[in-house]
């Protein structure tokens, strides 16, 4: 069993894990209302949050997702931020959008995508390089 810190936010009848941080020192600069627990645990209850605030549809690309079927993925890992798991940080997204997000770790997906979008000119950036995203904002369905 791992033990982290984690934010947490009180609501009417329950307590709420919004973020896992990566270390004591992490947590305690931001001068949140923290608690220590199980790794696994607080992973779990993000994703369930996360599975909630989807409604049913993948945070990327907007098709149908279960609570089952979807995943956790970090938004901001070449950021700087990596390592810490948060409701802001992560989306809800579907197996197939995951996998794109993640195309720079996966040669053989890059290189599909970048015969798709050969017309346009426009490539895939380079998501391992700090603030050189730029086509965040773009839909990839
Ligand atoms: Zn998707």
């Amino acid at each position: 069993m791992k033990s982290v810190w984690v934010e947490i936010i009180s609501g009417d009848t329950d307590l709420t894990v919004v973020r896992i941080f990566k270390s004591r020192s992490a947590a305690h600069r931001t001068g949140a209302i923290l608690a220590l627990m199980d790794y696994a645990a607080a992973v779990k209850v993000i994703r369930h949050q996360l599975w909630i605030r989807c409604k049913g549809e993948c945070e990327l690309c907007g098709s149908y997702v279960t609570e089952s079927s979807g995943q956790m993925h970090e938004k901001w890992k070449h950021r700087g931020k990596g390592g810490e798991i948060s409701m802001d940080n992560s989306v809800f997204a579907c197996p197939k959008s995951h996998k794109y997000e993640h195309r720079d770790r996966n040669p053989k997906f890059l290189k599909k995508r970048l015969t798709l979008e050969s017309d346009s000119g426009t490539l895939p950036s380079d998501s391992s390089t700090p603030g050189h995203r730029d086509n965040e904002e773009k839909p990839h369905s």
